[in-house]
């Protein structure tokens, strides 16, 4: 019996993946998220919209971003060759900007007059940020004061770019308060605002819409591979926190059997409670922020407390397609640590002149791990989802002295 899969009949009408995703909003969201959907569906195949954003995609991020073939780091390795897909040189430095135009220009489309959204380290808030200044909404981003301390240079570009940052004081005032507080912000007014949800997570439609504005990814990938190796690749790896820039670069290859698909999450200092965020590893299904999916939670269903040194992986869920494609088995979700990562980090660092987001560098790190098991004309194809500037202060102040850089 074939175990295909056609990625393009996904999710169903209510928003399911299998058993996971769906939409559990209170009742006063429902219609509204229904009324995003249904923009979101009568715009994505509109002429007019796509041309819009490929014009945007071409011209102000940069796209199509390169592929690179990482041959110094391969013949050091000996095993296969390690691909890079290059979302680190898009504008802002990462893939988020994929799926914050697109979601900008819908939310124009629609009227509203202000983006909101919460953020963590920062990057989603940027990259929201440049997207609202660019398409001429406003912009207001939730962070916890934690957060608002720790990452003063994108709070600083976040303002630069007319945003307006409101700190959010209560509980451990980080990244989970700042949901919360979004949330009840959008609450208060669904009308003249659109919750820009970062990730492939959220209630129905987010996980299929930011997966489809993700895709661009996959699509330039496939021909670019094609053009320069003459094949496709055998391998693609992917970090996976709430799971857009997997989905991005998985999407265009999930009916090709041939392909072996990984996904990559952060085992952070141990598989401990509290020390990781390997959700699809050691969670179990769950509901969180309006969906279903698997889910690092207490006997309550609470959330649990999650670690990894890349911040932009530190959710305790995960998006509703990556648990249906691990349950299909259809994707391999593997775990690489902080340790590991660094390594990776500095690896691709001195040996190909790339600084990668800590993000980024757990697929680096899973991807030479699998290289060295395996022969030198099979290929790798890694989604590098980030630079990494904005991980070097922590780098040198958590590993200076380790690294011989402080
Ligand atoms: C935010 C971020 C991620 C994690 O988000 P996904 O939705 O899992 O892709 C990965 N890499 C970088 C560089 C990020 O900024």
């Amino acid at each position: 019996m074939s175990n295909k899969l056609d990625a393009s009949l996904m999710p169903d009408e209510q928003g399911f993946f299998g058993e996971y995703g769906g939409r559990f909003v209170p009742p006063m969201l429902e219609p509204i998220m229904q009324e995003i959907g249904d923009a979101y569906e009568k715009i994505k195949d509109d002429p007019v919209f796509k041309e819009e954003l490929f014009y945007l995609q071409k011209h102000y991020t940069g796209r199509p971003s390169p592929i690179f073939h990482a041959k110094n780091i391969s013949n050091n390795i000996g095993g296969a060759q390690i691909y890079l897909k290059r979302e680190d040189l898009n504008h802002t430095g990462a893939h988020k900007i994929n799926h914050c135009l697109g979601e900008a220009l819908l939310a124009k489309k629609m009227g509203k007059k202000k983006l909101i959204a919460e953020t963590g380290a920062g990057q989603h808030g940027v990259a929201l940020a440049t997207a609202a200044a660019l398409v001429g909404l406003e912009c207001d981003i939730y962070m916890g004061e934690v957060d608002i301390a720790k990452e003063a240079p994108n709070v600083t570009r976040m303002n630069i770019l007319g945003a307006k940052v409101i700190p959010v004081t209560h509980g451990l005032k980080t990244l989970k308060e700042a949901v919360d507080s979004a949330f009840e912000a959008y609450v208060g007014d669904p009308i003249t605002q659109f919750y820009a949800i970062g990730s492939v997570v959220g209630p129905h439609p987010f996980p299929q819409m930011v997966r489809d504005f993700q895709s661009v990814i996959g699509r330039e990938a496939k021909e670019q591979f094609q053009e320069l190796t003459g094949k496709q690749p055998e391998n693609l790896v992917a970090c996976v926190g709430g799971g857009s820039n997997a989905m991005g670069l998985f999407t265009e290859f999930l009916n090709d059997e041939d392909v072996n698909i990984f996904g990559v999450e952060p085992a952070g200092t141990s598989f401990k409670t509290g020390d990781h965020a390997a959700t699809l590893k050691l969670g179990t299904p769950g509901m969180i922020h309006g969906f279903k999916c698997y889910l690092l939670q207490d006997e309550n269903g609470e959330p649990s407390a999650v670690n990894t040194i890349a911040s932009g992986l530190d959710y305790p869920g995960v998006g509703p397609q990556h648990s249906y494609l691990k349950d299909v088995k259809r994707v391999n979700y593997e775990t690489i640590n902080d340790k590991e990562a660094i390594d990776a980090f500095m690896r691709l660092s001195r040996e190909e002149g790339i600084i990668p987001a800590l993000e980024s560098a757990h697929a680096v790190a899973h991807a030479m791990k699998m290289a060295a098991t395996m022969s030198k004309n099979e290929t790798i194809l890694v989604n590098l989802s980030g630079r990494g500037d904005k991980d070097i202060d922590y780098i040198v102040e958590v590993y200076g002295k380790e690294l011989g850089l402080a």
